[in-house]
């Protein structure tokens, strides 16, 4: 149901939605932390919005309300948690959205259940070819996929919403942790979130990044993206690469079985791109004694399985 602004069309405050913020924080038991002394929260940033879920909320609320009542294009892959986010935003803030998707192909075959979510949400889709779509952040590149797109004028958020205000709307979620974790672990897609993240937590804490893509450029990336939100590298972060099970939307049957026995253990509904990698990690490192005893480790739940 779109949030009426009476005659001023659509409302563009996110508070209209009642966000559950801060979002909870929740302490776990589980033998293979405390067997080495090691305490885990789970930061609920899946309990903030029924349908904006986890950093997606954090990321889009600053930029929904740049947007202004304009149409917001973004950009994502055929699964992509941000393209249903966007779609989700637009339904209920009566905003349109476009979604620039990659992969030309795309366009002959039916939708998958991720894409119809977003049409069914009001998404108009774009399919773009591949090689077009890596260009899109060339200015040219980008004009001409908007203007293809019929969507001259709009607001554009990046892939995977990570721009400066996204970057910085995440710094609540550092903020929020403060006095509550000694590190603050999260999955890295894009590392937006974690860039915003790491600048709001205390001095004493550190930020620990998994990615869930290979490649090895996120440590650059993600310096990028702080000096562009906050002018300069801030808080104490790293990241360990080791955790992408091969790379996005990449699994195995060792980490599906993981994930199947979390939520056996714990209820907790496993995101299997990202938060079942940031899980699965923790573990491991628990085991090689990377966390000292008495060491509290906060882990971000980001995400939601789908559907
Ligand atoms: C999008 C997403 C991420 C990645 O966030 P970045 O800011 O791009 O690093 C992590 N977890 C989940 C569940 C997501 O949907």
């Amino acid at each position: 149901m779109p949030v009426s602004g009476g005659d001023n069309g659509p409302v563009t405050s996110l508070a209209a939605l009642h966000p559950r913020l801060p979002s909870p924080a929740q302490e776990i038991e589980d033998d293979r932390f405390t067997r080495h002394g090691i305490r885990l929260l789970l930061k609920r940033d899946d309990l903030i919005h029924p349908e904006l879920i986890g950093n997606k909320w954090r990321k889009l609320a600053p930029n929904l309300t740049a947007a202004a009542g304009r149409t917001v294009v973004t950009f994502g892959g055929a699964y992509s948690n941000h393209l249903r986010a966007t779609a989700a935003a637009g339904r209920l803030l009566g905003l349109p959205t476009v979604g620039a998707v990659r992969g030309q192909e795309l366009a002959d075959r039916p939708l998958n259940p991720s894409l119809a979510r977003c049409a069914a949400d009001g998404m108009r889709l774009h399919f773009v070819d591949r090689s077009t779509y890596r260009r899109k952040t060339e200015p040219e590149t980008l004009a001409a996929l908007v203007r293809a797109a019929d969507a001259e004028g709009a607001y554009v958020v990046p892939e995977g919403g990570s721009n400066a205000l996204a970057v910085r709307g995440c710094h609540a979620l550092g903020e929020e942790l403060r006095g509550h974790a000694d590190v603050v672990a999260l999955a890295c897609g894009t590392g937006g979130t974690l860039a915003g993240l790491a600048a709001g937590l205390a001095p004493d804490q550190r930020a620990l990044g998994i990615p869930v893509l290979r490649g090895g450029f996120l440590t650059a990336d993600i310096q990028t993206l702080q000096d562009r939100a906050f002018g300069g590298r801030r808080g104490s972060w790293r990241l360990d690469e080791r955790f992408h099970f091969g790379g996005y939307a990449r699994t195995t049957p060792v980490l599906d079985a993981f994930a199947e026995d979390f939520e056996d253990r714990h209820g907790l509904p496993v995101e299997r791109l990202y938060v079942a990698k940031l899980l699965y990690g923790l573990v491991a490192l628990a085991e090689e004694g990377a966390f000292a005893r008495g060491t509290t480790v906060a882990a971000v739940i980001t995400g939601r399985p789908f559907p």
